[in-house]
């Protein structure tokens, strides 16, 4: 665990290590940036795949807006899962794509482009087995 991922509030947590939950402001996802040619990862690495220098990563804050790269409409999940809906890639602009279900929009590919603009959004998801409630995030269309 690093230490911003210790600051979230009591009874509060992420539902993945890289969404980051402030005291104040907005939840945000953070990447890893390489030292040696600046790309972007969303996961803690041990090399960059793409100059292939172990280090040093520095932790960035990433973009809560991002364009639809890929979706695909879901019909069929767990028991529990509602169905349907849209499971997607999104590009963020510092290189990253990150994988988000969309909300916020029909699971109608009428509805949907490539490319569209989309926000961040997050919320309360479930609660773990200590109470705590963890929060997730979404995709959807961007407000303005
Ligand atoms: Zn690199």
């Amino acid at each position: 665990m690093t230490a911003s991922a210790s600051a979230a509030r009591p009874g509060r947590r992420p539902i993945l290590p890289f969404l980051r939950l402030p005291e104040q402001g907005e939840p945000y996802l953070v990447g890893q940036k390489c030292g040696g040619c600046g790309a972007v990862y969303l996961n803690q690495r041990v090399a960059c795949s793409k100059c292939q220098a172990t280090g040093p990563f520095t932790e960035i804050p990433l973009s809560r807006t991002g364009t639809l790269h890929v979706f695909s409409i879901v019909h069929q999940s767990m028991p529990g899962v509602p169905t349907p809906y849209i499971a997607a890639i999104v590009d963020l602009p510092e290189g990253v794509s990150v994988r988000a279900t969309l909300v916020d929009v029909e699971p109608d590919p009428a509805k949907l482009k490539f490319d569209m603009p989309l926000e961040m959004t997050t919320g309360v998801s479930q609660k773990d087995k200590d109470g705590n409630d963890v929060v997730a995030f979404w995709f959807r269309p961007a407000q303005r």
